[in-house]
C-alpha cells in the first residue's frame, strides 16, 4: 500500500526543488509566459486592467538595455517566484495561507486566503499577483482550462507554484515504482516550452542533477541574495 502523504521521503532522502536560468540563452521570446498562463489557468487581464497594474502573470520577462548606441545590447531576465528558503511572504500572512512545503516550495492555500495582500507587499521580487476580479475566459478559451489546476476566484492572491501539479504527479509515479524522481522527469510548463533550454528544473538535493551542477557555475548568482531570502533559483549571468 503506497502512502501518498510521504512523497517527500523517497529512497535516498528528501527532494529540494529548484531552478537554474541561463540569461545567456534567453532570447526574450516569452514562450514561457504563454505556456505558464495556459498550464496554470492564469486569468487574462484586458488592456484596461493592465493599465491599472492589475495584470496577472506568474512569470515575466524583464528587459534591460546595456551600453550606448550603436553598441547598446538588449538583455532579458525571466522573473518568477524564487521559492525563497526564508520567504518574506510567509510569516506576514495572518491566516497561514502562504506556507513552505518540506520539498522547498513556497505554496499558497487559495481557499484560506482572505486577500489582505500583506504577502504581496512583503515580496521583494514583486511576483505575487492579486485577483482583483473573478476570472473570465471568452468562449472557446474556457474549454482549454487545465483540470489539474484550481481556478482562483476574485480576492485571492496567487503566484508561480513551479507547476506543483506536475511535481506531485511525478512524485506519485516514482513512489509507486519505489524509486526517486529521475533528473529531467519534471518539466514545469516554462521549462518545457523554452526553445533555447534557458530554464532547467530539478532536485537540488541530488548532487548529480543538472540543476545542482549548473548552480555551481562561476556565472551563478541569486536575485537580491543580500536580503537573506535564500532563493531556490540560480541565474547564470551573461558571459562577457
Ligand atoms: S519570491 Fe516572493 S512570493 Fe516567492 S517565496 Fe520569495 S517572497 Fe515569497
Ligand atoms: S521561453 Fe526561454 S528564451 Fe523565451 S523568454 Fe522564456 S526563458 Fe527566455
Amino acid at each position: 500500500m503506497v502512502d501518498y502523504r510521504d512523497q517527500n521521503a523517497p529512497p535516498g532522502g528528501p527532494y529540494q526543488w529548484g531552478m537554474v536560468i541561463d540569461l545567456d540563452r534567453c532570447t526574450g521570446c516569452e514562450a514561457c509566459v504563454v505556456a505558464c498562463r495556459a498550464e496554470n489557468n492564469v486569468r487574462i487581464s484586458g488592456e484596461e486592467e493592465a493599465s491599472k497594474g492589475r495584470a496577472n502573470y506568474w512569470i515575466r520577462i524583464e528587459r534591460y538595455w546595456e551600453g550606448e548606441y550603436p553598441n547598446a545590447q538588449l538583455k532579458f531576465m525571466p522573473v518568477l517566484c524564487q521559492h525563497c528558503g526564508s520567504a518574506p511572504c510567509e510569516p506576514v500572512c495572518p491566516v497561514y495561507a502562504a506556507y513552505h512545503t518540506p520539498d522547498g516550495l513556497n505554496a499558497q492555500v487559495y481557499n484560506r486566503c482572505v486577500g489582505v495582500r500583506y504577502c504581496g507587499n512583503n515580496c521583494p521580487y514583486t511576483v505575487r499577483y492579486f485577483n482583483w476580479f473573478d476570472p473570465h475566459w471568452d468562449e472557446p478559451l474556457n474549454e482549454q482550462l487545465n483540470p489539474d489546476v484550481t481556478v482562483r476566484s476574485g480576492g485571492v492572491m496567487e503566484k508561480c507554484t513551479f507547476c506543483v501539479q506536475r511535481i506531485r504527479g511525478a512524485q506519485r509515479t516514482a513512489q509507486k515504482e519505489g524509486r526517486r524522481v529521475k533528473d529531467g522527469e519534471i518539466t514545469p510548463a516554462c521549462v518545457q516550452s523554452c526553445p533555447t533550454e534557458a530554464l532547467v528544473f530539478g532536485d537540488r538535493n541530488d548532487p548529480n542533477s543538472r540543476v545542482s551542477k549548473l548552480k555551481e557555475s562561476r556565472r551563478g548568482f541569486r536575485l537580491l541574495e543580500e536580503l537573506g531570502t535564500e532563493p531556490a533559483i540560480t541565474y547564470l549571468k551573461k558571459a562577457e
